[in-house]
């Protein structure tokens, strides 16, 4: 027998039949995550608690078999693509919501939890789970511990970090460890802050207890609409240069009104260069003095139009528009590469001009969608990977944002993580002594280099190539027939 299928047989008996996968046909659905990446992993195994996380895990180590931890598979980075094979861990089955506290106002969860159930299920004790990706309906709070996830409230609330109190993970010798606490203080070294973005690489999180908020007493939603994405960008500055943090400030361009208007009907005028998405919350009468302040200040840059949500339908479609414009953009094409960088805000307008200038010369659209508050830019490279050659003008036009925003004086990712995608890049921001540096916590956590092995730092591979991989799915001339 050799290694893999002794393995599948040792995971079966931990598991069950029905809880691992490793046919061909079967595994050919967790070749990918949302990314460009694809690769086919040797076997997924779907354990239902810790302790079976902690078997599975040490087989794996037995069997010098790496293991890729995986949510929904809905992230941008391909950290979940099991690029080499591997065993993919499936966390999906332990979702259950553990505690409500509400008098703490903490919640402890399974990592499979889907995001938005949380808030859902806390909001009969006036609570809520504040980091709210774009794609809470589908992906996992473990994953959004992993990649440090934000989403359009995070402006004023922080992104996933600043609101988880401490986690369960099992570590690659199979221990079992309690990092930070169930309160905001904790004594020691922050090991829960170094789990929380480390992308599936220092642990399993299997169990995690997060801080919940109060729903405000208030929220005013603004949708504000302009000829050109400059009058939205000064609009945007002009906001936070005058000391006001609104709970979100989204951003869209003419691209993308036009796919999420098709799609969702949210109401977002389709002569519009750029609409900005405005949310402020909290006291009544500071909800409503900050809005006027905002109408004031949109107002100076010749809006089209400012219309303000009246009821919570209203608020709801003007947000399922922004929320559902990534899925929108297939209407326009079959594929899009999502760049994630981060730049200071007063050089949104320069960057955008950049972004535009990228597009024409790579021949291909370029949709532009932000978190406009907090500087961090979703350029969606549109194109169609069944046409020879197009996906490498895609990948290397996103490559080419990443470079603008880091001259920029930004940042490689605002959270989406690293992944596969972007550890090329990493050596623009950082020197060799910086990844040595960040890569000697891995011995501190690991055993072996076992756990989501060439995630993050350089490999000396190209992503282009990363991408191209070998994998089952059809890609290039002929797919999808
Ligand atoms: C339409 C769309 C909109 C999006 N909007 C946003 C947004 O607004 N903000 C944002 O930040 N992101 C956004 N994302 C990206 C993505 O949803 C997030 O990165 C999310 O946190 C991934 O969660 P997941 O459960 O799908 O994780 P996966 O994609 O399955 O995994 C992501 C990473 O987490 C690791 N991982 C997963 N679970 C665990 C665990 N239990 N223990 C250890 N490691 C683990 C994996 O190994 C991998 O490295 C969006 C994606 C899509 C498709």
């Amino acid at each position: 027998m050799d290694k893999l299928t002794s393995m599948i047989a040792d995971m079966k008996l931990v598991v069950g039949e029905t809880y691992v996968i490793h046919t061909v046909e079967d595994l050919l659905v967790f070749e990918y995550d949302g990314s460009a990446d694809k690769a086919l992993p040797d076997a997924v195994v779907l354990p239902s608690n810790t302790t079976e996380v902690a078997s599975i895990v040490k087989i794996a180590l037995e069997n010098e078999i790496p293991i890729i931890a995986r949510g929904a598979g809905t992230g941008l980075s391909g950290g979940a693509v099991a690029k080499g094979g591997g065993l993919v861990l499936s966390l999906t089955r332990m979702n259950k919501i553990l505690e409500i506290n509400s008098k703490d106002h903490m919640a402890i969860v399974e990592p499979g939890v889907v995001n938005i159930d949380l808030s859902h299920s806390a909001e009969k004790y006036g609570l809520y789970y504040a980091p709210d990706p774009s794609s809470q309906k589908a992906c996992t709070i473990g994953g959004n511990v992993a990649e440090n996830s934000g989403g359009p409230h995070c402006l004023a609330y922080g992104v996933t970090t600043n609101h988880i109190l401490g986690m369960e993970v099992v570590l690659s010798d199979g221990s079992t460890q309690w990092l930070g606490s169930n309160t905001r203080e904790f004594q020691g070294y922050d090991l829960r802050g170094i789990m929380v973005g480390s992308e599936g690489t220092l642990g399993i999180v299997t169990k995690i207890a997060v801080r919940l908020l109060k729903k405000p007493e208030s929220v005013r939603t603004l949708l504000a609409v302009f000829k050109h994405i400059e009058q939205a960008s000064s609009a945007v500055s002009g906001i936070i240069a005058a000391g006001i943090v609104p709970a979100a400030i989204e951003m869209m361009d003419h691209i993308c009104i036009s796919a999420a208007e098709a799609a969702v009907k949210a109401g977002y005028p389709q002569d519009a260069g750029a609409i900005l998405l405005v949310e402020v919350d909290g006291l009544t009468e500071e909800v409503a003095e900050e809005t006027e302040e905002i109408e004031r200040i949109c107002d100076n840059y010749n809006p089209i139009e400012i219309r303000k949500a009246t009821s919570m339908e209203d608020r709801e479609k003007l947000w399922e528009g922004r929320k559902g414009v990534l899925g929108a953009l297939g209407r326009l094409a079959p594929n899009y590469y999502l760049v994630d960088g981060t730049i200071p805000r007063t050089k949104l307008m320069e960057v955008l001009s950049g972004i535009s200038d990228i597009a024409k010369k790579s021949g291909l659209p370029i949709a532009n969608l932000l978190h406009a508050g907090d500087g961090n830019l979703h350029p969606s490279v549109l194109y169609d990977e069944r046409i020879p050659g197009q996906t490498k003008v895609a990948l290397d036009a996103g490559a080419e944002i990443l470079k603008l925003c880091v001259d920029s004086g930004g940042v490689l990712s605002g959270e989406h993580g690293i992944g596969l995608e972007k550890q090329e890049y990493m050596p623009l921001m950082f020197t060799q002594e910086d990844m040595d540096a960040m890569s000697k916590l891995k011995p501190a956590f690991i055993t072996m280099d076992m756990l989501n092995p060439g995630k993050i730092f350089p490999t000396g591979t190209p992503h282009v190539q990363i991408s191209q991989g070998p994998a089952v799915a059809r890609t290039g001339a002929g797919a999808y027939k």
